[in-house]
Formats: structure tokens, sequence, C-alpha cells
């Protein structure tokens, strides 16, 4: 691994140029990661907490046309959609949105592989920030990451001090990128960011994953399950929020009768109507399945499909929800018999 040291005012140099040559420069701010205009604007704070949305929708919109359609009387012609690939460069991404993309592509290329995702995924230049806050609502330490974790970034920055960071090249993506600017990097002192990194207070490990795994794997038919069932209101705040969940539904929409398109759309598993059959039968028919439905496919479905859990800890589902349903006091709570799940 390559570590180099960079002033504020180069790295704004930079940015100032992936914006001049077109691209798209994000950084995050309280509600949301956001299209920078003006570089001088940038508050790159490894002490704010993830922004309430993740930068997910840049890789997967909320709602896209995949094709286009004409009906004539014997035939239907379909048209292809231009899928937008332009560079997008985050920059500041917090650890625990950094490696979403990395866990959201296994389920974007298992059976089927989505140009949309994998298009925009291979254009993303992350661009991840050491975090040095916490709430009680985060947990990546019970996911395998940390508030210094460089998964999923293509390059990582440590502040050094008000005006400085260690710029960390973490992947060939992020050595490319950086290439062009090698003359705003010096040479970095790795003992200077290590002892930075070594002294970031961690959240502390609310629960074992793989503890959580063997539960689920026992209980499916626990009645645990029906107290946070009672409370939750299906609204799939958590899941439009998370920066990982990736459930979407695919929509017709007819202009006239002759032409229309197709839409794949944002959907959520706590919706009622998200597993409804066409005969009116419903599997998830009450939430304390569908919240159910919810803690299994993070820390159990996706564990053996993909061999990683659906949660990178950010806690933004936590935090938004409108009835105060805490995911990691849910998961902390699984195996405690004393505790109910709400
Ligand atoms: S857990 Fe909270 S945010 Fe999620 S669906 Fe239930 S009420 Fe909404
Ligand atoms: S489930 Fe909640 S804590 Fe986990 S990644 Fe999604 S929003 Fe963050």
């Amino acid at each position: 691994m390559d570590e180099k040291i960079i002033s504020r005012d180069d790295l704004l140099k930079i940015c100032q140029d992936v914006i001049e040559k077109g691209n798209t420069l994000l950084t995050p701010g309280a509600a949301d990661y956001s299209v920078v205009k003006d570089v001088s604007k940038i508050d790159l704070d490894a002490s704010a907490l993830p922004s309430k949305i993740s930068y997910k929708s840049y890789v997967f919109p909320r709602t896209e046309p995949v094709l286009y359609y004409k009906r004539s009387k014997n035939d239907v012609q379909l048209i292809d959609v231009n899928i937008d690939s332009k560079k997008i460069v985050i920059l500041g991404a917090k650890p625990c949105d950094a490696n979403s993309l990395n866990i959201m592509k296994h389920l974007f290329n298992w059976d089927y592989s989505d140009d949309f995702f994998n298009m925009r995924a291979k254009n993303f230049i992350v661009i991840g920030l050491m975090c040095s806050q916490f709430d009680e609502y985060c947990f990546c330490t019970s996911v395998g990451s940390s508030p210094v974790s460089e998964k999923g970034s293509d390059i990582f920055l440590i502040p050094l001090d008000a005006n400085t960071y260690a710029l960390k090249i973490i992947t060939d993506k992020g050595k490319e990128f950086i290439s062009p600017y090698n003359g705003h990097l010096k040479s970095g002192d790795e003992n200077r960011s290590k002892r930075i990194t070594e002294n970031v207070k961690l959240p502390e490990t609310a629960f074992d994953s793989s503890e959580v795994y063997e539960w689920l794997g026992e209980n499916f038919e626990s009645p645990k399950w029906e107290g946070v069932g009672n409370l939750c209101l299906s609204c799939a705040q958590c899941a439009f929020v998370c920066p990982v969940c990736h459930c979407f539904d695919i929509m017709d929409e007819d202009y006239s009768y002759t032409e229309g398109r197709r839409m794949k759309n944002w959907d959520g598993c706590q919706f009622g109507n998200f597993t409804l059959h066409a005969s009116g039968h419903n599997p998830r028919d009450i939430q304390s399945k569908r919240y159910r439905q919810r803690v299994n496919h993070k820390f159990r479905y996706y564990v053996n499909k993909f061999g990683e859990i659906l949660c990178t800890g950010c806690g933004r589902c936590s935090r938004g929800c409108p009835v105060s349903i805490d995911i990691k006091e849910i998961v902390s709570n699984c195996k405690n018999d004393q505790k109910e799940l709400k």
C-alpha cells in the first residue's frame, strides 16, 4: 500500500479538476451525499455522523426505466436505455458506506448480471474518510468493520491536522485516478497516521454476528418476533435509507395503448404487499413475519448465499425509524431470553 500526504488546498484542486472534466463529485452532508458545485464549500468532517441517506441512489436509482416498448398490431418493439455511466467520485465516504457497493454487487451479479448497477459501480471512485465519531446507533464493529476500515475505498484519507491528510492508495482504480495528480502528493509517514488510527475510539461490539446467525437458524418460529411486529409501522423507511438494501419491483407504465416503458423502482420487504401473490395469498401476511425476514435476510440468508452480512452497522435505519425500532438492540437481544425484541 502506498501512503502519501496531501494538503486540503491540493485536495480541493483535484476536486476542481474532477468537476471541470465533467465528472460528478459527491460529498456527505447531514441529510444526503450531494453534488459539489463549489469546492471551497467542501467540509470534510471525520467527526460527522452518517448522513440520513447513503449514496446508494447514484448506483441504484430510486426509479429508472430499463427499456421502452412500442406495440403495433402484430409486434412489440423493445428499445434499450442508454445507461448514464459518467465517472462519480465520492469524497469523504464513511467507512460504513464505502463498502456498500462491494456488498450489493453480489446480488446484482448472482443469477443475472445487472448492467445498470455494474456500469455505474465500475465508474465509481470511492475516497473514504476515517470516522472519529459514533452515536448509540452505530455498530460497525459488530459486523466486521470499523471507523478506520479501508474496505471498499479506492483511496483512504486520514486527517493528520486541520489542513493535512494522509492519503492511502488502496486499489488499482485509486492509483489510476490519483496518478495525474501525483504532483500534489508528498511522501507519507505511516507511523504518524497509524498513531492516529490506533487511537480512534471504537463503538463497543454489541453482538457476535456468528451467534446471531446460529440463533436465527434455530428460532424462525420464535414468539419473540411478535414484539417488534406489533410496533413496526411497515413504512420501509429503514430499507430506503439503508446503504445495502436492494429490493426492487418491475412495473410497466403505458404512455398510451401503443407505447410505454418498463420501470425498476425501489421496494421494501416491510411493505405489506411486498410478497402478496396474484392469488391473494401472502406468505408474509403480518408484520412480525416481515421484520423477521429483514433480520434473517441481513444476518443469515445473505451470509449463506454470498458470505457477507447485509449490513454495514451505519445505524441509519434506527436513527430514522418513526417508532424507534433499533436494529442493533433487536439483534443484540435475540439470544437473551429475558429481553423482548422491540
Ligand atoms: S422498523 Fe421502523 S422504519 Fe422500518 S418499517 Fe418498521 S417502523 Fe418503518
Ligand atoms: S440495516 Fe440499518 S444499520 Fe445495517 S446497513 Fe442498513 S441502515 Fe445501516
